[in-house]
C-alpha cells in the first residue's frame, strides 16, 4: 500500500485507538466528530491528490530506498527540484483546502532526522541512521501521516530544562530499560495530532550537557499506551455543530491543534533516534525549523483563496472597478507572490548534505518565514477592508432560513443584481473563516508562531548574513580598503 487513497486513509484512522479529549469529554470516534472531521478531510486531500494525474508530479516522488512511487509527504528530498516541488505542493494544497492540511510537519521531521541521525553516527559511531531508514521505509510503504512533535510547554522561560521546578515542562527520559526508554512530558500546539498515525518527537531547543535527559528523539504509534490528546479550541469552532453550513465559511476543510500528553510512555530502542546527544539537539531543531519555514508556502495557497474571495465579494458588491479596490487586490497579490518567491528561493538555493538529503538555504528559509509573520496579516486586513463591515455583523444562517425574518435579510442584504443574497453571504463567511474564524489559527496564528515566533527568525537571519563581507564591499568602494577586485 505504498499510496493510500482518501478512503483508505480514513479507514486507517478508524483503526487507531486514540485517547482524545475535547470540551471535557472523551471523544470516542474522532473521525466522525463534527468539529474534528473537517481537519481529517484536509489531510485526506493529500492522499486523494496523489492519485490525480494532474497533481502526480507534485504529489508523488520515487523513494530513494525502494524505488517505488510514494507520497511526497513521506519522501526524503533527493534534489533541488524535489525542494522546489515541495514548495509548489504546499501552495497547491493550501489553495485546494483553504486551511492547514497538517501533513507537512511529519515530512519536515523525517527530512531533518535523515540528516541529524547520519551526523550523530559520524561523530559517535551510533546506529541511528540505519534505524531511521528502517522506520522511514515503514512510513513510506504504509503511506503514513506523522505529527512532528517539537514544542514543549516550557514552564519558566528564563530557566533551562533541567532547572525547571517541574521537569515535565520539557519532555524527558524518566527511565532506561534493556528494551527501550520511558518518557514523560507534553508537546503543545500539535498540528494534525489526531489525524496522524505516528508521532515523531524532537527536542524543542538547543540543549546543554545538564539537559541531556531532555535531548531525545523518537517515533511511536499515535495510539501508544500513555498518550492523551487534548484538543485546542478555535474561534467559531462550534459553528461546525450547527444546522446548515453557511456560517462555517469553509464547508469541507479545517485544521486542528492539540496538546499531546506523554504519561510515562515506553519507546523501544529501534524507534529511538537521539538519546542524550545534547550537542545535536540544536542541529535537529534548526533543520526541522528551516524546512518548516519553507513549508509555509501553504499560506500562499490559502492567500490565493482569500484573494479570490476578496475579488468575488468586490464584484458581488459592485465595487470591483473602483481604483482603490483594484489597487488593494494588486497589493494582496504582490504580498502573496513575495511569500511564494522566498519559499521557492530557499528551495532553489538548496544543497546536498553529507547524508545525501537536500536541505534548503537556511537564510532564505528564515526570510520566508519572517515574511509569513507579516504578510498574511496585511492580506487579511485588506480582505476585511474590501469585504466591508457586514462580514463581522452578519446574522446567522438560521435567521436567513427563518419564515419570520428571512425575507427581510434576503431583501436588505442583496448586493449587485444577478448575485444571490445567499452567495454574497457565503463569500463573506469564507473571508471571516480565514481572517477571524477557525481557519485563522492556520492563516494567522500559525503564520506568527508556527516553526518559531518572529524573533527566532530574526536571530537566525542575524547569524547567517555575512556582515564582514558587506562591510568590505562598502569600504572598498569609498577607498578605505584596497583589494584586487575589478578596477
Ligand atoms: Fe503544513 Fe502550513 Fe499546516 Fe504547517 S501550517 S502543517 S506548513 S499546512
Ligand atoms: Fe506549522
Amino acid at each position: 500500500m505504498a499510496l493510500m487513497d482518501a478512503k483508505q486513509y480514513e479507514a486507517s484512522l478508524r483503526r487507531l485507538k486514540l485517547k482524545v479529549y475535547m470540551f471535557g469529554k472523551r471523544v470516542e470516534n474522532p473521525v466522525d466528530d463534527l468539529i474534528i472531521r473537517p481537519s481529517m478531510n484536509a489531510v485526506a486531500v493529500t492522499y486523494e491528490c496523489a492519485h490525480r494525474p494532474e497533481y502526480e508530479d507534485l504529489m508523488t516522488a520515487t523513494s530513494h530506498l525502494t524505488g517505488k512511487k510514494i507520497n511526497r509527504f513521506t519522501h526524503i528530498h533527493q534534489s533541488v527540484q524535489d525542494l522546489v516541488k515541495k514548495t509548489k505542493m504546499g501552495r497547491l494544497l493550501g489553495s485546494l483546502t483553504g486551511c492547514c492540511f497538517q501533513r507537512c510537519v511529519g515530512m519536515d521531521s523525517l527530512n531533518a532526522l535523515s540528516m541529524t541521525t547520519y551526523d550523530i553516527d559520524r561523530k559517535y559511531g551510533t546506529g541511528y541512521y540505519q534505524r531511521f531508514l528502517k522506520y522511514l521505509k515503514y512510513v513510506q510503504e504504509n503511506d503514513l501521516t506523522c505529527v512532528g512533535a517539537m514544542t514543549d510547554t516550557k514552564g519558566d522561560r528564563s530557566k533551562a530544562p533541567h532547572e525547571q521546578e517541574d521537569p515535565d515542562m520539557f519532555l524527558h527520559v524518566v527511565k532506561e530499560r534493556d528494551d527501550g526508554i520511558v518518557v514523560r512530558g507534553a508537546k503543545d500546539h500539535q498540528t494534525g495530532a489526531v489525524n496522524s498515525h505516528e508521532i515523531i518527537v524532537m527536542p524543542t531547543l538547543t540543549m546543554r550537557e545538564p539537559d541531556k535527559d531532555f535531548a531525545v528523539s523518537f517515533a511511536i504509534p499515535a495510539d501508544t499506551e500513555g498518550i492523551t490528546y487534548i484538543m485546542g479550541r478555535q474561534s467559531c469552532d462550534t459553528r461546525k455543530l450547527e444546522k446548515g453550513n453557511m456560517d462555517r465559511g469553509n464547508l469541507r476543510y479545517g485544521g486542528h491543534e492539540a496538546l499531546i500528553i506523554f504519561d510515562d510512555v515506553f519507546v523501544p530502542w529501534e524507534r529511538v533516534f537521539m538519546y542524550k546527544e545534547w550537542d545535536f539537539s540544536g542541529q535537529l531543531v534548526e533543520q526541522f525549523a528551516s524546512y518548516h519555514r519553507q513549508s509555509y508556502a501553504c499560506k500562499v495557497g490559502v492567500g490565493d483563496v482569500l484573494i479570490g474571495a476578496s475579488q468575488c465579494i468586490a464584484e458581488y458588491n459592485g465595487v470591483q472597478k473602483a481604483a482603490h479596490i483594484r489597487d488593494k487586490i494588486i497589493e494582496m497579490n504582490h504580498l502573496n507572490e513575495t511569500l511564494f518567491s522566498s519559499s521557492i528561493a530557499c528551495a532553489a538555493e538548496g544543497h546536498k548534505e553529507p547524508s545525501g538529503t537536500y536541505y534548503v538555504n537556511t537564510l532564505l528559509a528564515n526570510v520566508c518565514k519572517q515574511n509569513v509573520t507579516r504578510f498574511p496579516f496585511e492580506i487579511a486586513r485588506l480582505a476585511q477592508d474590501i469585504a466591508g463591515g457586514l462580514m463581522g455583523t452578519l446574522p446567522s444562517e438560521a435567521d436567513f432560513r427563518s419564515a419570520e425574518v428571512g425575507g427581510w435579510l434576503e431583501k436588505y442584504y442583496r448586493g449587485r443584481s444577478g448575485v444571490s443574497t445567499e452567495n454574497r453571504m457565503r463569500m463573506l463567511r469564507l473571508i471571516e473563516n480565514i481572517t477571524m474564524g477557525s481557519a485563522a489559527v492556520g492563516y494567522l496564528t500559525e503564520s506568527m508562531h508556527g516553526a518559531g515566533s518572529p524573533q527566532a527568525q530574526r536571530i537566525m537571519i542575524s547569524r547567517q548574513v555575512n556582515m564582514e563581507h558587506k562591510k568590505k564591499l562598502a569600504e572598498r568602494l569609498c577607498g578605505i580598503r584596497k583589494d584586487d577586485g575589478p578596477t
